[in-house]
């Protein structure tokens, strides 16, 4: 279902809240998800986007550490309960009640949006606002799966898209071999991770050009867990790095065998996005986008569906045209 351009009045902050003026929003594949009504129990109306890159516009009672107009980013972890089991032993990624942005709270297909200050982190840095917005998801979600594969120097990553463009950066200057695979006979893709380091590119049906010690999977394909299963050597880790993938096929236990491992990533800790934000810009990331204006939403939806991207979508309200009154703050949301 298409999101629909709505107009409503500036939101204000609450305590231990703050407004963000938004600058970019990437376009992450969580919000095919959402939209396609693949996840269960979302807010609705909800406005998507998750990854966040804007300037605070206004604070809430009881907020500290932030100032009007510092640059931040909002990410997909917008919430956690501090008491469940899981928040009390540094895994509030597994929060019992958490609050996701762009899925069970509003996000960043807008022009404002309001933001717990405590789960937003200060963006310094030389990189602009909209080459930024991709670091906060699929840098942050990428970021997790790639300490989960763990140590092996031989990585595979499966789907070449936006969080694996920004890993594979990561990977190869931390001395790792990339291998790279994307659909059957996508040679722009190929080349795209070619280019950015990955020592063997091919067809997700290919062996790569060595055994892997761990693979990640980004692409929402269950068909691909016995094939990477495939690909990795005795002990090698598959991490599904995806919110949503279609079911796994049953496959022969001897491909899981001698301590192979499937496992997935779910959501992230605000440590990881600490730890992340401070490498990206040490490393020197570059994250390759197509912008796209707030109009442009659904555009930028059916382009990451149909595979038409190289890199990241971005949402740029700015670059949005004067049809609306200026009065209201216009976003996108799903009905
Ligand atoms: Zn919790
Ligand atoms: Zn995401």
């Amino acid at each position: 279902m298409p999101l629909v351009m709505r107009e409503r009045p500036v939101p204000q902050p609450g305590p231990g809240e703050i407004l963000v003026e938004i600058k970019a929003c990437g376009v992450c594949r969580t919000d095919l998800h959402v939209v396609d009504g693949e996840l269960p129990d979302p807010k609705l109306p909800i406005v998507p986007g998750h990854e966040i890159v804007g300037r605070i516009a206004a604070i809430g009672g009881g907020v500290a550490g932030f100032t009007f107009s510092q640059r931040v980013g909002v990410p997909w972890l917008g919430h956690t309960c501090n008491v469940c089991p899981y928040c009390r032993s540094g895994q509030e990624n597994l929060c019992d009640r958490p609050l996701f942005t762009g899925y069970t709270r509003d996000g960043g297909y807008a022009t404002h949006t309001i933001a717990d200050a405590n789960y937003c982190f200060p963006l310094p840095g030389d990189m602009d606002d909209a080459h930024s917005a991709p670091l906060l998801c699929a840098g942050l979600i990428g970021w997790r799966s790639y300490r989960l594969a763990g140590e092996g120097s031989a990585l595979g990553i499966y789907g070449f898209g936006a969080a694996a463009h920004i890993l594979t950066q990561v990977a190869v200057a931390q001395g790792r071999r990339v291998h790279a695979f994307t659909r059957r006979g996508d040679e722009a893709a190929q080349a795209f991770a070619k280019s950015l380091g990955a020592v063997w590119a091919g067809g997700s049906d290919e062996m790569s050009s060595e055994p892997l010690d761990a693979a990640i999977i980004f692409a929402p394909a269950g068909a691909l867990v016995p094939l990477a299963l495939k690909a990795v050597k005795k002990g090698g880790r598959v991490v599904c790095g995806g919110i949503h993938m279609s079911d796994i096929p049953s496959f022969p236990y001897h491909l899981l065998w001698e301590e192979r491992h499937v496992m997935s990533v779910a959501n992230l800790t605000r440590a990881d996005a600490h730890e992340f934000l401070s490498i990206a810009p040490a490393i020197g990331v570059k994250t390759e986008i197509t912008c796209y204006s707030l109009e442009g939403a659904n555009e930028a939806l059916s382009d990451l569906r149909n595979g038409r991207l190289q890199g990241a979508a971005v949402l740029v309200p700015q670059l949005r045209t004067l049809t609306e009154s200026g009065l209201g703050v216009p976003d996108h949301s799903l009905d």
